[in-house]
């Protein structure tokens, strides 16, 4: 443990207290005893204060070639690699993950940003020829102006990343809102930029909880594009709010995810997938496999082999390398852990390993949970349908593919799926069919890249995608340009017609 530190807000490049004076503290969620530091508890004035530095900084950043722009970007991409074993226990200490996971997440920030600062150089627009004689005509991408930011607490670093870099990359200033769980990783996440030379005033933020600060945020009239990843409940909110100013929202949201296992799957394979893809990160993914759509013929071995793996979960303090899986982010996240577990028993379903909140020793300092597999499980049930966002993973024995398909899309949300199987055909049927955002073959249903879209169908989205170059249409409008080189009046449609 070291000393708690006060940070302040950032805003035009000068770091502040909310003007309340108000501060929150960010604990450690495996040692509530360890306290990173304290926060601004930032409200609406602030949130003012930040869109009036990212406004004025606007038209300098727009103006900033676009490969100009990519090199601040590569330099904070060399930074946070230089940085990331420092940066991924902050992030250990801040929100509980496992080291190794924390670097990943790190990693998958300074992926992305490489990947953005080629953008630079391309921004590809399209070019295209006209119906009519000596003309010429093409489409460009235009920057909107500020982007408010508000992000979860599962990827401090890897989410930020996603949003501010194609923001910035396509011309825009910034006001990010993180988490309040762990805003620290947002912090190092943008001194990377402000070491990389960032200009003042183009990327703010603005620390505090949601509807105090988040809120104000998205309503702010400068604030052109909202960008949202969280629950279903908070994004379906933010989405109305947008809607009376009619602003661009990408919303990434809830997931409730399958894995399927047919019956001719590699076993092995299946448990290692099944076992990450339920407990790695205490099942606090997005893209968490929460549901086992297994084949009946298997679904027994599966089930007693799946238990004897995850009994060896070895939980605890992610900064210990030894450990494997850390706690829940906070009091209420277990709580609504330990509702699921309750829940799940109530409607019947078969409760074959863990089921308890961890206490004895050191566990009693953090907020510690046992895996819990649940079999047994009907396609209906609440256990089956909802997010529980915790190392808790259902299994639903189904008799065919087709079956196991119907009951995998049967969910309000569409983020990820996978299907195991040796059989080519069973596998093109479930990439076709499978309706979600992403889906995999023979692996789990977390693992994506940065460069492919992400994102899901239904109750997860709004039919935006992060990642790819997929993400620039939010953060981009395009414009469409014509010129007439011909020296005289030509009328589209009219003059070319027969
Ligand atoms: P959350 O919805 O509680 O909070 C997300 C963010 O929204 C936080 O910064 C919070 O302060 C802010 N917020 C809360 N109320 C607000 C309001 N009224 N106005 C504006 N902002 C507000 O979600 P969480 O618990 O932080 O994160 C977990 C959820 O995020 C899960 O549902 C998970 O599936 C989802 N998630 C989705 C993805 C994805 O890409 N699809 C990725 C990670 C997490």
């Amino acid at each position: 443990m070291s000393d708690p530190k006060t940070y302040q807000n950032l805003i035009g490049g000068e770091w502040v207290p909310a003007r309340s004076g108000k501060t929150f503290e960010n604990r450690n969620p495996a040692d509530t005893r360890d306290v990173l530091g304290t926060f601004p508890h930032s409200g609406a004035d602030d949130v003012a204060d930040a869109v009036a530095a990212a406004q004025a900084a606007y038209n300098k950043w727009r103006l900033t070639p676009a490969p100009k722009r990519g090199e601040i970007i590569f330099r904070a991409s060399q930074i946070l690699q230089q940085r990331k074993e420092e940066y991924a226990r902050d992030m250990t200490r801040e929100m509980g993950k496992v080291l190794a996971e924390t670097r990943g997440d790190v990693q998958e920030a300074i992926d992305m940003g490489f990947f953005m600062a080629g953008e630079g150089r391309r921004l590809y627009g399209v070019t295209t020829p006209s119906e009519l004689p000596n003309k010429f005509q093409m489409s460009v991408r235009q920057p909107l102006g500020v982007c408010g930011l508000i992000t979860p607490w599962n990827f401090p670093m890897a989410i930020p990343s996603w949003k501010i870099f194609p923001a910035l990359i396509c011309g825009n200033t910034v006001v990010i809102k993180p988490a309040e769980d762990t805003p620290l990783s947002t912090y190092n996440f943008v001194q990377a930029l402000i070491d990389a030379g960032l200009p003042p005033g183009v990327v703010n933020i603005v620390s505090g909880y949601g509807p105090e600060a988040g809120e104000p945020l998205v309503k702010h009239p400068d604030v052109k594009v909202v960008s949202f990843t969280g629950s279903t409940q908070v994004g379906k909110h933010v989405s109305q709010l947008c809607a009376e100013q009619l602003k661009h929202l990408s919303l990434e949201m809830g997931g409730k995810n399958p894995m399927i296992v047919m019956d001719d799957a590699d076993l092995d394979l299946v448990i290692a997938g099944a076992v990450w893809g339920a407990f790695g990160t205490t099942g606090q993914r997005c893209t968490a496999t929460s549901r086992l759509i297994a084949h009946r013929s298997i679904v027994d071995e599966l089930v007693s082999r799946v238990q004897a793996e995850a009994k060896n979960i070895r939980v605890g303090n992610g900064l210990d390398e030894n450990n494997q899986m850390g706690p829940s982010i906070n009091e209420q996240q277990l709580g609504t852990v330990q509702k699921y577990v309750g829940i799940g028993k109530e409607e019947g379903a078969e409760l074959v390993l863990g089921g308890a909140r961890l206490e004895d020793g050191d566990y009693g300092h953090g907020y510690f949970h046992q895996p819990t597999i649940f079999t047994n499980v009907k396609r209906d049930m609440r256990i089956a349908q909802e997010e529980i966002f915790g190392p808790v993973v259902s299994v639903i024995p189904v008799d065919s593919l087709e079956e196991a398909i119907d009951v995998a899309n049967d969910v309000p949300y569409g983020l990820s799926s996978s299907i195991y199987t040796r059989n080519v055909n069973n596998a093109f049927v479930a990439m076709r069919d499978l309706y979600t955002g992403i889906v995999y073959v023979n692996a789990p249903t977390i693992g994506a890249e940065i460069h492919l879209p992400f994102g899901g169908t239904k109750g997860t989205g709004n039919g935006k995608r992060e990642g790819g170059t997929q993400v620039l249409d939010t953060y981009s409008e395009w414009k469409s340009l014509y010129i007439d080189y011909s020296g005289g009046l030509q009328r589209a449609q009219i003059d070319n017609a027969e």
